[in-house]
Order: C-alpha cells, then sequence, then structure tokens
C-alpha cells in the first residue's frame, strides 16, 4: 500500500503540473480488480475467468491489475482494495450468497460516491453487489443451453463500449431470455438474439451516483467466450470507459 500511496501522490504531483510544450501528459494506468468467485471448469479457464479477463486487458495495455476471489482475505474486497481500484469486474454464478454483506455494501457505496466502475459479467446478474446496485429482482425469465449459436447486435455503435464492435455471434453459449427484470438501462449497447426464439438485453449501462454500471452477459463457465477476440475488445473499451478517469478508446481491433 505504501508504494501505490507514493505512486498515486507522484501522479497527482504530475497531474497538477502544467507539462512543458509538446512534452506528452503521463498517463496513469486504470487499476482493475479482476474478480471471480472461482467454480469456472479449470479445463477452460485455467486461471479462472477473473484470470482471463485481466489478461484481456493486459495484452491491450494501460492497466494495473488485480485478480482476486472468495477464497482470499477479505474475499479480496478489503477497504484497501477497493479504495485502490477504478474498475471491479465481477462474475459470481454458484456462490453469490458467500459474498459478505458488509464487503457488498461497501463496493455499492465506492461506486455511488467514488465513481467506482462496476462490470457485472453472465450469472453476475444474480450477484450480490448488482443486485444492490440495481435495487431490483434481476431475475430473467428462462436460461438453458442449446445448440443455437448467440447473435450479438451492436445497439448502440456511438458508445465507447461499442467501439471497433460490429455485429457478431459466439458459436456456443447459454440463452438467456426477456423480460430480464432490471431498471431501464440509460443505454443498450448490445442485443442477443437466437434462432430458438430468445432474445435479451446483452450489454446494459446505468448511472449510479458517482459511478457507472455495466452488464454484459456472454460468459458461461463451459464456453471459452472470454477468449473470443470480440468480446476480449468489449471487456477493454469497458474498463476503459466505465471508471471514474476515463481514458481515451483507441480501437481495440478484434484479432
Ligand atoms: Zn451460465
Amino acid at each position: 500500500m505504501h508504494r501505490r500511496s507514493l505512486l498515486k501522490a507522484g501522479m497527482g504531483a504530475l497531474a497538477g503540473g502544467i507539462p512543458a510544450l509538446g512534452m506528452a501528459e503521463p498517463r496513469a494506468p486504470v487499476r482493475v480488480l479482476c474478480w471471480s468467485e472461482g467454480t469456472a471448469p479449470t479445463s477452460i479457464y485455467p486461471k479462472d475467468i477473473s484470470g482471463a479477463v485481466a489478461d484481456a486487458l493486459r495484452a491491450a495495455g494501460g492497466f494495473d491489475l488485480h485478480t482476486a476471489g472468495l477464497a482470499d482475505p477479505d474475499q479480496g474486497l478489503s477497504d484497501e482494495a477497493l479504495a485502490a481500484t477504478d474498475v471491479l469486474f465481477w462474475w459470481g454464478h454458484q456462490r453469490h450468497n458467500q459474498v459478505h454483506d458488509d464487503r457488498v455494501s461497501a463496493i455499492a457505496k465506492r461506486v455511488r460516491e467514488n465513481g467506482l466502475g462496476f462490470v457485472a459479467l453472465h450469472s453476475s446478474h444474480f450477484s450480490k453487489p448488482f443486485k444492490s446496485l440495481m435495487e431490483d429482482s434481476c431475475d430473467l425469465s428462462g436460461w438453458g443451453i442449446n445448440d443455437a449459436p448467440e447473435q450479438i447486435a451492436v445497439k448502440a455503435p456511438a458508445h465507447p463500449i461499442a467501439r471497433g464492435i460490429s455485429d457478431f455471434q459466439i458459436a456456443r453459449e447459454e440463452f438467456y431470455n426477456e423480460p430480464f427484470r432490471v431498471p431501464a438501462p440509460d443505454v443498450v449497447i448490445f442485443e442477443s438474439t437466437w434462432r430458438t426464439g430468445q432474445r435479451f438485453r446483452s450489454g446494459c449501462v446505468w448511472k449510479r451516483g458517482n459511478g457507472r454500471v455495466f452488464y454484459f452477459r456472454p460468459g458461461h463457465e463451459e464456453f471459452p467466450t472470454y477468449f473470443q477476440p470480440e468480446v476480449k475488445a468489449i471487456l477493454v473499451n469497458a474498463a476503459r470507459w466505465i471508471g471514474p478517469r476515463q481514458v481515451s478508446i483507441e480501437i481495440v481491433k478484434p484479432d
């Protein structure tokens, strides 16, 4: 923590100063905490989903990355860890109830008061922090796995999270179905459909106090969704946009 405080003070001093003409202003990395509960199969996600998300961001650059999970002290969500985080990615499925309520309150408070960006992935629609921030049931009307690929349409191409993203397909994914019981999103960025008839608002953003929340639907743990180039590019865009200190979003070309 001491080293981080020094670094922070140093960056503050730089930011407060007037850069000499022609000198590029130093860009502080966005501090990202990737959190997952530790239930994804290691055959698909050897470093859990937190590790896959962190790897996607690391490859893009410009991030100070940490991973955490339920098994860590304070569940990886101490006040100190949260204070040192600009963007929190969250993936949970079977162990939502094991997350301590005081950590949930601490996360929601940091979003509302300090502008922490919160990204809820896939089954995290039912995570305690997401439900706390939505103040709604966050129920789905159906889910399951069939042989239909997920078609993802970009509904808000001008939104920073959609930068560089065209409509795309995920070959195998779980489906979710509307209605999704959440407050009306500020923007619906992505919408998913399956040829078996389901439809879902797959990428939504909400403002909460001084902070922002992004829900991104894909990411069932039995499929390698977080290794797909378009999905990685969306995670990178989200990490650059959703925090308290937005950084310019370069177009991330899915490769
Ligand atoms: Zn799932």
